[in-house]
């Protein structure tokens, strides 16, 4: 145990010594108190210390509060995250305090600067503060971003832990900001128009204005693509891109939507006869000559113009209406402008559904072909059929050049096409099988089948899968294939057909103004007059000239020529005095069911021919 002692003298009044008075106190408790103490401050001192590491060991700006919400503890982090009052903070202030002092001095920008905004972004911000429940992002001005973090301890503490998230914000704009890039252009998408749009429509629809959007369309991309390669092709979309920015004005918006689609929102404009102008104008513009491996390329544009609101109420609804008159645009001929009328809204719903009922019907097996006979002048013997797809839509016949035109919008005309085949070459099959001779059977095809790459590879599969050989079939191309989509990759693909032994006719010829030029660089075996020609061969002369060119052009070119349409004996006639090889029409046959063509070639058989007063064919 310890003792303290203490020794006093005792001192009489003359101030001499007169004895001692010693004292002991046993102070063993007050020792273990002191040591208690001492080891309580030193444990309290470590703690500390470690609090003080770790806090400093976390990247992030720290500050707690009391329960009184006053500053107790924080980091020197905390006030390079907050520059503009770092000077004023100190031990004791307020949560309140501190939040005033920094929306007074600018700290905040999300604040605002009117005293009622900034008002109320105070009291969200204690809000916040008091509830303590979701992260909060802070602006502060100087590009930084932090991400505040707070929760207050059941002992009543509040702990903010403030992150400094500037490079996640720096990363996330940069990604919004490519996600509405068009990287080959630099200019907007499909995304940021439709931004600025919908920003385009809420001003209008506050101050009652109008605005415009254009939908540009580049009619022969594919094409350029298909000649001259895909960088001849970049290179035009690139200088459109620079004359739309170049043409339009401050505030207006230019944007790339699709490969060859192009957008403008016009926020403001005085009417329609302002839209239809700047539309105009906008064409003439587009229309000079590119350069493009020193060939010069004149680039052909469509344009389909809607207002903004006018009865859409949505950005999107706007788009649709732009969309839809450069479909009106493209299909009144390229190069033109048309401005979006509702009428054309219904009859584009209306092809859509027809769209969606014949892909039901492709997958149903709901197409049938039709097979009109040919025959030939010469002898008047069945020569072939020509295929004809037919379609029954809720019992009602759809019209094939409607239905051939929807297949082709929407890229079922390849599904379509190859069930044709199929159809065509097993009614040939039976035919054979049932001991007659059907001859050659022709599929008309369109561009798109022909610039399937597998295109060569599955006709001539189907052929053998009926057991047929090449000659059994021939392939119909319109003249409007080569004239409006005429490549390298179609004359590929005819030639590659030609040299496997399958006949190709052109189709309506004389209606599409194919030149010698044409016929040189796509060779085909045969020409059919069309049918309006021979229509009017009696009545219009220019039109039995025409039939009687189009005749010797084929022959002098080595090619045969076969006469569609034919409904009259005058017409067979005609034809025949011509040289005109084979006659298709009324005439001879209208198109038969699959049901019927056996019966047909029965009955042709035993028929008498047509008497024409020179030689003989038979109906
Ligand atoms: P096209 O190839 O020129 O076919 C001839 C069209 O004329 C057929 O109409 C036929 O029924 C009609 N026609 C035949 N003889 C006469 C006649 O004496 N007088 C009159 N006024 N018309 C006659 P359809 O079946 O309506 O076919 C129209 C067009 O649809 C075809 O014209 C062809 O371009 C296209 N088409 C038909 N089937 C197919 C197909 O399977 N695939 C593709 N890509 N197109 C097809
Ligand atoms: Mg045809
Ligand atoms: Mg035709």
């Amino acid at each position: 145990s310890s003792l303290d002692s203490t020794i006093a003298p005792i001192k009489a009044e003359c101030g001499r010594i007169e004895g001692y008075l010693a004292i002991r106190i046993d102070i063993t408790e007050r020792k273990i108190a002191e040591a208690e103490r001492a080891a309580e401050i030193e444990a309290r001192t470590r703690a500390e210390t470690l609090l003080r590491d770790v806090i400093e060991a976390i990247p992030d700006g720290i500050a707690a509060f009391d329960a009184d919400d006053r500053l107790i503890l924080w980091k020197d982090a905390l006030l390079a995250t907050y520059p503009k009052v770092a000077d004023a903070i100190r031990k004791g202030m307020s949560f309140a305090e501190m939040v005033h002092l920094g929306v007074e001095r600018g700290q905040f920008p999300q604040a605002g600067t009117s005293p009622a905004r900034q008002k109320a972004w105070i009291e969200a911000c204690l809000r916040d503060h008091n509830q303590a429940t979701r992260p909060l992002l802070r602006d502060l001005g100087d590009g930084r971003w932090i991400q505040v973090r707070e929760s207050r301890s059941p002992s009543g503490h509040l702990v903010g832990i403030r992150t400094d998230i500037t490079e996640l914000k720096r990363a996330e704009t940069l990604i919004r900001k490519q996600a509405e890039c068009d990287p080959l252009t630099g200019l907007g998408n499909r995304k940021a128009l439709i931004k600025r749009l919908a920003a385009a429509m809420r001003a209008r629809k506050k101050d009652g204005d109008c605005g415009a959007l254009f939908f540009l369309d580049l009619d022969n991309l594919k094409q350029i693509n298909d000649t001259l390669g895909h960088d001849a092709g970049d290179h035009l979309i690139i200088t459109l891109a620079e004359r739309l920015s170049a043409y339009a004005r401050e505030g207006e918006t230019v944007a790339r939507i699709g490969g060859d689609e192009f957008a403008i929102v016009v926020p403001r404009l005085a009417d329609m006869a302002e839209a239809k102008a700047y539309g105009e104008d906008l064409l003439a513009t587009l229309d000079a000559p590119v350069r493009v491996h020193g060939r010069s390329i004149a680039p052909r544009c469509s344009i389909g113009l809607a207002l903004l609101p006018e009865g859409a109420r949505t950005a999107k609804e706007v788009f649709k209406h732009a969309d839809i008159a450069l479909y009106q645009a493209k299909a009144r001929g390229r190069g033109t402008l048309c401005v979006f009328d509702p009428a054309m809204k219904a009859e584009l719903e209306e092809r859509r559904a027809l769209a969606d009922d014949l892909a039901v019907a492709l997958l149903a097996d709901e197409i049938d072909i039709a097979l009109q006979p040919k025959i030939a002048f010469k002898d008047g013997h069945h020569n072939g059929f020509e295929a004809l797809v037919r379609w029954q839509r809720d019992g009602k016949p759809v019209s094939p050049p409607l239905m051939i035109a929807v297949a082709e919008e929407n890229r079922l005309i390849v599904a379509l096409g190859y069930r044709v085949f199929d159809l065509a070459l097993a009614t040939i099959r039976n035919l054979i099988d049932a001991g007659l001779s059907p001859g050659s059977v022709a599929v008309n095809v369109a561009a798109m089948q022909l610039r399937q790459d597998d295109f060569v590879a599955r006709v001539l599969g189907l052929l053998d899968k009926h057991a047929l050989p090449p000659a059994a079939l021939e392939i119909e191309v319109t003249e409007h294939v080569l004239l409006d989509g005429g490549d390298d990759c179609i004359a590929r693909t005819l030639a590659a057909i030609r040299a496997h032994g399958i006949r190709v006719s052109l189709d309506d010829f004389g209606t599409g103004y194919a030149s010698l030029t044409h016929l040189k660089r796509f060779p085909v075996d045969c020409l059919k007059v069309d049918k309006s020609f021979v229509r009017d061969i009696g009545r219009d002369p220019d039109d039995a000239i025409l039939t009687r060119t189009i005749i010797t052009l084929a022959h002098s070119l080595g090619m045969q020529a076969v006469a569609e349409g034919v409904e009259s004996v005058e017409q067979y006639q005609f034809l025949e005095e011509q040289g005109c090889d084979y006659a298709q029409g009324y005439l001879i046959a209208r198109p038969v069911t699959r049901r019927d063509v056996a019966d047909y070639l029965r009955g042709f058989a035993a028929a008498a021919p047509i008497r024409t007063g020179s030689r003989a064919a038979r109906p």
